[in-house]
């Protein structure tokens, strides 16, 4: 068994002090001996200091197998020699033997014994005047000190050397309990047990399938990378064996240290004895038993903290998939995170035509694995020929349903695939739901949008009967002034009140039946003829109105009723906006396709202004305007009738106090007819 440097520099140090305590015994025996045999005793001492402190200091004479127990016994012998024998000059002897037992260990300590008999047994021979032959019990004494001093130097070296196993052990386990990785404990007890005594190398073999070896962390002398070895040696790595019957080329151990995953520790040992083999076995098996618990523990938190890294990634991606907004963002998220989960690749696939909605996985393989199966599953690729050729035969994949017939799959290693298969079940969960609130979203914003429409088209139409109200009630006023005219004169004209009832009765017709009329409808008018019956209403007022027109017939393409409304609000106007009695001109022209009709005032005039604004709806010019009544509809309605007839209606004045001009022109029936 080995020593370490300092531990043989102790034990030279102890040599040196117990030959200096001999020294010193030597000289009080010399001093106790008397003056005769001084001088020869003091001189065996000092030659003996010379020898020692020579044999501490230069090496070389230490590595000589003899010369120190010789040195030593010599020494002694000559003391003895020197001295009276009645001062028990046996107890040199006994340092003698000590020395010898140190240096040599406890066979050291019998063979000095033996020498120290026969060297007493030379004193005597040499004394034999003094000496008695027969005293036989220093003799007896030396041989029982010697095998005591033998038997205590084997037992120091016994707990010498378990002393050195456990300082081994001890640095060995202080080193190991600082890593955390599972890599970084199998490193260190590698070169840990590289270092001890008699070990050529040492490695961790990851145990694969079909007695498949692969050689993971080595130090000194190891076997190959891989390796392939026979069902008997696959067998014997399931426990303490010989090194032999895994690798017959190599001497040592093979120690399982781990289940899962498989690891077996192998160990290479140099050609050495049967006991040292036996203690260093001892010693390996100590050390990988105490590896194996440490390996383990350290397994368990790598697992752990995979599975808190897996649950953090699992909220993670719910977060992102509850924070998306439209359909595909909940996807491509839902694919991000699975994918994340998985620790591999992920993607959505329709099952039933093998499309890939996203991700980047091939949708063939998956759907092949996804159709009619019981969901969710992990399903290793072999168990389909496309999906085996496509993403490798011990790929593993991951299924879980998502929602409308797609089914979320990842690809990842196996281990962590049925480990993460409850965690990717939450992922497709949130996706579920989060895609229901989207679609249920949508749904809603589109039932908004058209409700929003309709409410739009309902205050649109709305709008339209309030205009049409407005316009009723405007138009009727007309009629019923000239009516509140006619009735003063009742006596003299009942057939002109007959005829703005009339009036009255298609306005009411009209009215009822706006949505259904629509301009071409009507019997074309004679523009003439009309213009004299509304100068007729206007005169029961009390106003001028004259009448200027072509000899032939300006027919326009008009219905009767819409064309006294036009007349009856140009010249109302005009006698509204006229001072009382000022004459006023209806004037019809006849131009080639169309005619023109204009009513000429001489009262308050436009000014330049106002003239394009005056037909918007509830326009009024303030100022003297404002003192006459009305509600800036009149011309507003004037202007949609010559529209809705394919004409235009337009203003003129000369300014402020000089008089206005209203025209507009109509198509003439003919022309309308042929285009
Ligand atoms: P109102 O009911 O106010 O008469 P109209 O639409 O008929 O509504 O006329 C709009 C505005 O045009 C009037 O308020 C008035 O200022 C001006 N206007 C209309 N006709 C004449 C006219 N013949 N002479 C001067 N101003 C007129």
């Amino acid at each position: 068994m080995g020593r370490t440097a300092a531990a043989t520099q102790a034990r030279e140090r102890a040599h040196l002090l117990i030959r200096l305590a001999a020294i010193a015994l030597g000289g009080t025996l010399v001093l106790l001996a008397g003056v005769g045999a001084t001088s020869l005793a003091a001189l065996f001492l000092v030659l003996y200091l010379a020898a020692a402190v020579c044999v501490r200091y230069y090496p070389p004479l230490q590595r000589a197998p003899f010369v120190v127990p010789v040195l030593d016994l010599a020494a002694v012998t000559g003391l003895v020699f020197a001295l009276p024998l009645a001062l028990g000059p046996w107890i040199l002897y006994a340092f003698a033997i000590g020395v010898a037992a140190l240096r040599a260990g406890p066979l050291g300590a019998v063979a000095a014994t033996a020498l120290a008999v026969v060297g007493y047994d030379a004193v005597l021979v040499a004394r034999g005047e003094q000496a008695r032959a027969t005293d036989l019990w220093p003799v007896q004494a030396l041989i029982a000190i010697g095998l005591v001093t033998a038997e205590i130097v084997w037992a120091l070296g016994r707990q010498d050397v378990d002393t050195l196993w456990s300082r081994i052990h001890a640095r060995a386990l202080s080193g190991l309990t600082r890593q955390r990785e599972p890599e970084e404990v199998l490193r260190t007890l590698v070169h840990e047990l590289a270092r001890l005594q008699s070990v050529q190398g040492a490695w961790v073999w990851a145990i694969g399938p079909d007695q498949h070896l692969q050689t993971r962390v080595s130090a000194g002398a190891a076997p190959p990378a891989e390796l392939v070895v026979s069902a008997d040696a696959a067998r014997a790595l399931r426990t303490p064996s010989a090194l032999e019957r895994i690798v017959p080329e190599m001497a040592g151990l093979s120690i399982p240290i781990s289940l899962e995953p498989p690891f077996t520790i192998g160990v290479a040992l140099d050609p050495i004895k049967d006991d040292d083999r036996a203690a260093t076995a001892g010693a390996i098996h100590d050390l990988v038993g105490d590896a194996s618990s440490l390996l383990s523990a350290a397994f368990e938190r790598t697992r752990r903290e995979a599975d808190l890294r897996a649950l953090e990634e699992t909220a993670r991606a719910i977060s992102e998939i509850d924070s998306e907004r439209s359909q595909a963002g909940v996807l491509a998220s839902t694919v991000l995170g699975a994918g994340r989960v998985a620790g591999g690749r992920a993607a959505i696939v329709r099952p039933s035509d093998g499309t890939v909605v996203v991700g980047d996985l091939e949708g063939g393989p998956v759907a092949e694995l996804a159709r009619d199966r019981r969901l969710p599953a992990v399903v290793g690729a072999s168990a389909a020929p496309l999906a085996a050729q496509a993403l490798g035969s011990d790929a593993t994949v991951a299924v879980v349903s998502l929602s409308d017939g797609r089914v979320l799959a990842a690809v990842g290693p196996p281990d962590l695939l049925s480990a993460r298969l409850a965690l990717l079940e939450n992922v497709a969960r949130a996706a579920r739901d989060r895609l229901a609130l989207i679609i249920e979203r949508d749904a809603l914003q589109l039932a908004a949008t058209e409700l929003g429409r309709d409410v739009q088209s309902l205050g649109g139409a709305l709008r339209a009967k309030e205009d049409a109200l407005t316009t009723a009630v405007h138009e009727l006023r007309n009629p019923l002034t000239a009516v509140h005219g006619y009735a003063t004169l009742m006596s003299r004209n009942l057939q002109a009140v007959q005829g703005q009832l009339t009036q009255l009765e298609r306005l009411m017709a009209d009215l009822l039946s706006a949505e259904q009329q629509t301009p071409g409808d009507d019997r074309p008018v004679e523009a003439a003829d009309q213009a004299r019956q509304a100068i007729a209403r206007a005169r029961i007022r009390g106003a001028r109105v004259d009448l200027e027109a072509p000899a032939q017939p300006v027919r326009l393409a008009i219905g009767e009723a819409r064309f006294a409304q036009l007349l009856d609000n140009l010249i109302s106007n005009a006698i509204k906006y006229s001072p009382v009695g000022e004459p006023i001109l209806v004037s019809i022209q006849l131009e080639e396709t169309i005619g023109k009709v204009s009513v000429v005032d001489h009262g308050m005039g436009l000014p330049t202004e106002h003239l394009g604004r005056i037909f918007d709806r509830f326009y009024r010019i303030g100022g003297t305007a404002d003192a006459v009544a009305g509600q800036g509809l009149g011309l507003s309605i004037c202007k949609e009738i010559v529209t809705a007839y394919g004409g235009r209606i337009w203003a003129e004045s000369a300014g402020p106090g000089r008089g206005s001009t209203f025209s507009f022109t109509l198509p003439l029936a003919v022309a309308a007819a042929t285009t």
